[in-house]
């Protein structure tokens, strides 16, 4: 069970968000800054994503009349600006993931504002809004960004791990919603192969790998929560796999009352029903720790 479910709009049991974060070939730029631009065989994994995956996944949405989240690196957004323009034609959701996925527990201090606040302008002027929401690269957020996203006015973070449900975290700052994430219902473990990158997982049969993300929805909509995949389209957007996920979601829609919504309008509808006084979110005072607890 869940403590403190929240009102979800129309009497929904279950609110849904599938978020992918469109990392492409950012990940072997960033891990081998010195070759990855001469790594083909990862460049061409990640190509996948953009070219091949999200034109996909996009017709899927199309079909379903799903409008959903996508987390994006600006260095991707400059250099696959064909899948963004799709994205955006759509009315999908993009938010911030970094300048090119540098993980901000390697990138601290004032080159972190600044990858951060190159990358807001680069949303801002191709996107042609600031995004309002944020997922750290490898989920890494610090209390820098914690603070730089509140200093933007920034909505909510989609990196933590504290609740099963939206929640909120106040700062000395001020206040930011977090939609939280969680290893269970990411693909990296079950799909991820990845040897430059030192991450070497066996590869799960499609209907294993995505059993383990139904079996956290039934979970969450037996509770009444909310159930977030965070995938991205080079694994889960393969053609095996996506084929079963449409399965899932042709039969969810059909038979479950859900709602499947951007994270952006999740957390506004939360915000909304906190304001007025409908729901009373549980609250993370951070910053957890202003030093480390080993003396
Ligand atoms: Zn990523």
């Amino acid at each position: 069970m869940i403590r403190n479910p929240i009102p979800w709009p129309n009497g929904a049991r279950c609110a849904c968000a599938i978020t992918f974060d469109m990392d492409a070939d950012s990940l072997i730029h960033i891990s081998r800054p010195k070759d990855g631009h001469e790594r083909l065989y990862p460049i061409s994994m990640g190509r996948y994503g953009p070219t091949v995956a999200v034109p996909r996944i996009l017709d899927t949405y199309r079909r379903f009349g799903l409008k959903q989240s996508f987390f994006i690196p600006a260095w991707c957004i400059e250099q696959y600006p064909d899948a963004v323009d799709a994205m955006l034609k759509d009315g999908h959701e993009i938010g911030h993931h970094g300048l090119i996925h540098e993980d901000p527990i390697e990138t601290r201090g004032e080159a972190q504002r600044i990858a951060f606040e190159k990358a807001l302008d680069i949303h801002k002027r191709r996107i042609g809004r600031a995004p309002r929401g944020y997922r750290a690269p490898v989920y890494n957020i610090t209390q820098q960004v914690i603070d730089l996203l509140v200093t933007h006015g920034f909505l909510y973070d989609s990196s933590l791990m504290a609740d099963d449900i939206p929640y909120l975290m106040k700062t000395a700052t001020g206040e930011l919603w977090e939609a939280p994430v969680h290893w269970g219902t990411d693909d990296w473990p079950p799909f991820a192969h990845y040897a430059e990158i030192d991450y070497m997982m066996p590869v799960k049969a499609p209907s294993e790998g995505l059993q383990a993300f139904w079996e956290e929805f039934d979970a969450q909509y037996e509770a009444g929560g909310f159930w977030v995949g965070i995938w991205h389209p080079f694994l889960t957007g393969r053609l095996a796999r996506w084929r079963l996920v449409e399965q899932w979601l042709e039969q969810t829609l059909a038979t479950k009352s859900v709602w499947f919504a951007p994270l952006e309008d999740i957390i506004a509808h939360v915000k909304d029903v906190t304001a007025a006084g409908r729901y009373t979110p549980r609250v993370e005072s951070l910053p957890y720790y202003t030093a480390s607890q080993l003396g």
